[in-house]
């Protein structure tokens, strides 16, 4: 008698939005009834799933004049269904992942890196000496043991990674996303590895005991579809091996060489964070000739110059300052060092009118006090802003154009050149060269090395100089090393040129 006379309202939970309810009522109309689970509530204000069926009861003419609604409390069912996928996919013991769930996730991870171009990385991991603990422990005592590392192993990885149990005292961990470099996916993976170890390694209490443990972890990083499930996991498994037979509480890489890289990865980041304090680095500059045979001006090129490995290229280290952040400060010093050497031109009427060209990375660009830490430096000093040229890629290009154009312009304003560099190897529309505030194409050296040879490569350094006469840029030719390629470059009009032929990146003598 308590519902009688109410509506149906007084058993709505009110986890339905107003959507659900137009389609149900929209069924209603077309069909004559719905049918599905919905969220009700009981008297007690508890939310439960029932099945419910309405259905309208229409008189002789077909008009509607009632609805009838049945329901069921499926609390019961669902809970059966939930037991059911946790079986199926679940250790029941420790509820990690089982082996089905895992290669699951395997293969929707070689496509989504086939997709994102980024690294996984599958980690084998084996307790040391576990069997032995277990049969002095008891097996109870083991499994509580092996709760407890399940759940340590889950808080050392990131939600989106996933960790298995394989049975018996194996666990496997598949990472994702770890970046489209091997070098970094390796120290990533590396990285992870160590802290499930640490972790791994801290003493379990147990009844009245505590206890220690260590793992060896196999580690296979991979990309795309190249390998399949099974032989994945077999590398994975032979590298845990490596790792016990090497000692145990040990990492070890199926691919050597990613061992390396790895090891190598963090040496240089480590040593990064002190080179700007410790003054490791220094600028190289390279000319600029213009047809005439007139130094034009110079590229600033970046050096680190390690303690214990010499002299380090860019490319070995430029990558990691943009991963890491580094970038920002290494770029803002480069800037400064230009400056100053700008600066000590302006005494001598020889040099007062060389343009020194810096490289801005897409990263150090998009930070957003990039233009005020620039001018901010810059106010320092008191020569003419056209005298730096900034040589940014059409990788800078590839998003939020609007805020890259605005951030050019207002530098622009300031005087600052800007050349597009490595040219013709992006792949963005040529439609925003005309909106850009460029002074300069630089044509990217790998066509002016094989132009000679290759009459395609031929073509596209004829076309970039006559792109660049159409647009009113200048176009430069880097990597020149010869002087039949430096004469045929003159005699296609390209204004300057950069390369060996002429000079490479040394220290200023003046
Ligand atoms: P990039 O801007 O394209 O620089 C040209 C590279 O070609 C330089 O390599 C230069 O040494 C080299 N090169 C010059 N002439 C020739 C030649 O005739 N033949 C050949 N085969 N190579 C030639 P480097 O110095 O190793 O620099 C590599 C890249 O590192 C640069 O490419 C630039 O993208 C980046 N980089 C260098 N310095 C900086 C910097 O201060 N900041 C940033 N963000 N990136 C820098
Ligand atoms: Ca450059
Ligand atoms: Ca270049």
């Amino acid at each position: 008698h308590e519902v009688l006379g109410q509506t149906p309202r007084i058993i709505s939970s009110g986890m339905h939005d107003a959507e659900f309810y137009r389609q149900v009522w929209k069924e209603i109309k077309i069909f004559g009834g719905w049918s599905g689970e919905v969220w009700n509530k009981r008297k007690s204000g508890e939310v439960f799933p029932a099945q419910q069926v309405i259905t309208a009861v229409k008189d002789k003419a077909g008009k509607t004049t009632h609805y009838l609604s049945t329901f069921s409390d499926i609390t019961a069912r669902k809970l059966s269904e939930e037991q059911i996928h946790q079986l199926a996919f679940y250790d029941p013991l420790t509820n990690l992942a089982n082996r089905r769930l895992l290669e699951d996730h395997i293969t929707q991870a070689f496509a989504s890196s086939a997709r994102s171009k980024s690294y996984c990385a599958l980690l084998f991991l084996d307790l040391d000496h576990f069997k032995h603990l277990n049969d002095t422990l008891g097996h109870k005592q083991g499994d509580e043991l092996l709760k407890m590392v399940a759940q340590r192993l889950k808080e050392s990885v990131r939600e989106v990674d996933t960790v298995a149990r394989q049975g018996g005292d194996e666990f496997i961990v598949l990472l994702e996303d770890l970046g489209q470099f091997s070098g970094d996916a390796a120290k990533n993976a590396q990285h992870v590895a160590e802290k499930v170890l640490d972790s791994i390694s801290r003493p379990y209490s147990l009844t009245d005991s505590h206890y220690v443990l260590t793992a060896s972890i196999g580690i296979n990083v991979f990309i795309d579809h190249h390998q399949t499930v099974e032989e994945l996991m077999k590398r994975s498994d032979l590298a845990m091996y490596q790792a016990k037979a090497e000692g145990r509480d040990a990492i070890r890489f199926f691919d050597p060489s990613m061992q390396e890289k790895a090891a190598r990865r963090s040496e240089i980041e480590n040593d990064l964070r002190q080179a700007i304090e410790l003054q490791q680095f220094v600028l190289h500059y390279q000319p600029k000739i213009t047809q005439e045979g007139v130094v034009h001006g110079y590229e600033a090129l970046l050096r680190w110059n390690h303690p214990s490995k010499g002299m380090i290229a860019p490319m070995d280290f430029i990558p990691i300052a943009e991963e890491t952040g580094l970038i920002i400060p290494i770029g803002q010093w480069v800037f400064e060092q230009a400056c100053a050497q700008v600066q000590s031109w302006q005494a001598d009427v020889e040099t007062k009118n060389l343009v020194l060209a810096i490289n801005v990375s897409a990263r150090q660009f998009r930070h957003k006090h990039f233009v005020d830490d620039l001018l901010g430096s810059y106010a320092e000093f008191s020569f003419p802003a056209g005298l730096i040229e900034l040589e940014v890629t059409e990788s800078l290009l590839m998003d939020d154009l609007s805020t890259t154009v605005a951030k050019m312009k207002e530098l622009n304003k300031v005087g600052f050149y800007f050349a597009l560099d490595d040219f013709g190897t992006g792949f963005s529309s040529l439609s925003y060269l005309k909106n850009l505030p460029l002074s300069c194409l630089k044509i990217d050296q790998s066509f002016v090395q094989d132009m000679l040879d290759d009459p395609e490569d031929a073509a596209i350094v004829e076309t970039i100089i006559t792109l660049g006469k159409t647009l009113k840029l200048q176009v430069i030719a880097e990597g020149v090393e010869t002087k039949q390629q430096a004469d045929v470059l003159k005699a296609l009009g390209c204004n300057l040129m950069q390369g060996y032929y002429f000079g490479r990146p040394a220290p200023l003598e003046h």
